[in-house]
C-alpha cells in the first residue's frame, strides 16, 4: 500500500476532495492511505504555540523549528513500527521556493513507498528545520497559497492516479500531457455536430470519423506538437533539445 502523511496544523482539511472520486475510491479500497497529522499536537507549551516573530523582524510568522522537528520526528518513528517500507520515503515540505512539481517526479514518488509531506503556514518554516530533516521542497507553481495543504493535496492526486489499479485504463496515463514532453490533443464527443451559444454550427474534425486509425494518430501527433510549441516553447525547446540528444 503506497502511504501518504501529511503535516499539517489543519488535519480536518484531509482528505478532503481526495475522498470523492478516484483517489477516494482506491483509498476506500486500500490502494493507498492517508494520515493527517496535527503539528500542534507538538507544541512544548500549554498554549499550543507552533509559530513565532522573525528575527530579523518582517511581517507574519515563523512555524517553529523545535516544534516541527518534533512532529516529524514522531512521524518516522510512528512509519518505523507501522511501515518499515516507509523508512526511505521521501520528505517532502511544499515550499513556493521549491523544485517545481512535475509528472515525472509524481511518477517516482508513486513508484516508491510513499510521501510525507509537510504543509506549511504564515509566513513559512523555520531554514533550519529544512536543513536539519533533510526536506525536499517542491512548489506546485509560481503563486503563492496560504498553506501547503492544497498543494499536498495536489502532489498526493498526481501520485495516486498513477498507481497500479487506480486508472481504469492504464493506456490512458501513457498519452497524457507530459509523459512524453508534449500537452494532450484535444477531444471530442458525441454530439458530432454541435451549436453553441454563439450560434456557430461546430463539427468535430472529419478525420476522427473516419475510422482511419492510422489517421487519427498522425492527427493526434500533429495536434500535441503544435499545440506544445505554441502554448508551451519551454516544453517544445526541451523536448527538441533531447531528440537532437538521441541523435
Ligand atoms: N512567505 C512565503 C509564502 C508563504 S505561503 C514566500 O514568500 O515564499 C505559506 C505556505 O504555503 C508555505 O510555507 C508553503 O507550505 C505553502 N505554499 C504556498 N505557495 C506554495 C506553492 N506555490 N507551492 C507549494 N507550497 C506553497
Amino acid at each position: 500500500m503506497w502511504r501518504a502523511v501529511a503535516l499539517t496544523l489543519f488535519p480536518e482539511m484531509f482528505p478532503g476532495p481526495l475522498g470523492e472520486s478516484l483517489a477516494g475510491k482506491a483509498l476506500k479500497e486500500g490502494v493507498w492511505s492517508l494520515e493527517a497529522v496535527d503539528i500542534r499536537r507538538f507544541a512544548k507549551d500549554r498554549h499550543g504555540t507552533v509559530d513565532d516573530a522573525p528575527f530579523g523582524g518582517g511581517a507574519g510568522m515563523v512555524m517553529k523549528p523545535d516544534v516541527l522537528s518534533a512532529a516529524i520526528e514522531a512521524v518516522a518513528r510512528s512509519l518505523e513500527m507501522s511501515a518499515p517500507g516507509m523508512s526511505g520515503a521521501p520528505k517532502v515540505l511544499l515550499s513556493p521556493r521549491g523544485a517545481p512539481f512535475t509528472q515525472a517526479r509524481g511518477r517516482e514518488l508513486a513508484q516508491g513507498p510513499g510521501v510525507v509531506l509537510v504543509c506549511g503556514r504564515f509566513e513559512g518554516v523555520d531554514e533550519r528545520v529544512i536543513e536539519a530533516q533533510a526536506l525536499e521542497e517542491i512548489s506546485v507553481g509560481d503563486f503563492v497559497l496560504s498553506g501547503g495543504e492544497i498543494a499536498a493535496m495536489a502532489v498526493m492526486d498526481c501520485c495516486v492516479r498513477l498507481l497500479p489499479g487506480v486508472m481504469g485504463e492504464p493506456a490512458s496515463a501513457n498519452e497524457e500531457s507530459f509523459e512524453d514532453g508534449l500537452l494532450e490533443y484535444p477531444h471530442y464527443t458525441r454530439p458530432a455536430s454541435w451549436t453553441g451559444p454563439d450560434g456557430t454550427e461546430r463539427r468535430v474534425p472529419e478525420v476522427l470519423v473516419s475510422g482511419h486509425h492510422g489517421k487519427v494518430a498522425d492527427w493526434r501527433r500533429r495536434q500535441r506538437e503544435e499545440i506544445t510549441r505554441r502554448r508551451r516553447p519551454d516544453l517544445w525547446a526541451g523536448r527538441t533539445a533531447r531528440t537532437n540528444e538521441e541523435k
